[in-house]
């Protein structure tokens, strides 16, 4: 059977990339998204095992020495990791991965496996990323600094991502990552396997 993609999202806190992720599950239900370990604390919304398995240091550390992940990263003092057996079978089954994570875990991905296509979401402007962070009423002046400060290291690494998508409207954003997904189907390489036709 076909191998299904692993497909990278990152973007700074705020530009709507979790949105642009329900799109394109909605869209394409053969695509499947990875649910992380972290250490952080578990946000009121949140349930254990759906947005996240929320794990404790130990574990995480655990999980690491076991070579459990794919990638794992640390961000704002907690760490994140892409449990691997889940995503190797998804990928076995033909289904397509999608795996939301910062920068560093991306590169790491792009490392181990170059045919992963990776896409940063980026806002129109710096502004309008303020603008959307200081909409979310429950984050203070503090932790908006520091996300701002988060996003201007995250631009920095973007150029590094097979592809950028800017957020301005939320249905061009994800038909332009569906765009990418299609183009990467019909690229001549993958395109001609499926047909069988490639020669000898
Ligand atoms: P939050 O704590 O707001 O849910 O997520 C913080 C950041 O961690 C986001 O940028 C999110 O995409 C990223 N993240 C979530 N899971 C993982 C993961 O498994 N690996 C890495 N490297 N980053 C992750």
């Amino acid at each position: 059977m076909k191998k299904g993609r692993l497909i990278v999202i990152s973007g700074p806190s705020g530009v709507g990339k979790g949105t642009v992720v329900k799109g394109l599950l909605a869209r394409d239900p053969n695509t499947w998204l990875s649910v992380s370990a972290t250490t952080r604390a578990i946000r009121p919304s949140e349930t254990d095992g759906v947005q996240y398995h929320f794990i404790s240091h130990e574990q995480f550390d655990r999980m690491i020495a076991e070579g459990q992940f794919l990638e794992y990263a640390r961000y704002v003092n907690n760490c994140y990791g892409s449990p691997l057996e889940p995503i190797e079978q998804k990928l076995a089954e033909g289904r397509d991965v999608l795996l939301e994570i910062e920068v560093q875990g991306a590169l790491q991905i792009k490392q181990k496996r170059p045919e992963a296509i990776t896409v940063f979401i980026a806002a129109p402007s710096f502004e309008a990323l303020a603008a959307r962070l200081r909409g979310r009423r429950d984050t203070d002046e503090a932790a908006i600094a520091l996300r701002l400060e988060t996003a201007k290291e995250e631009y920095r690494i973007a150029p590094q991502y097979d592809y950028i998508v800017v957020n301005d409207d939320i249905e061009t954003a994800v038909a332009d990552v569906a765009a990418i997904l299609r183009a990467d189907t019909l690229r001549a390489e993958n395109h001609l396997k499926e047909l069988s036709l490639g020669g000898n």
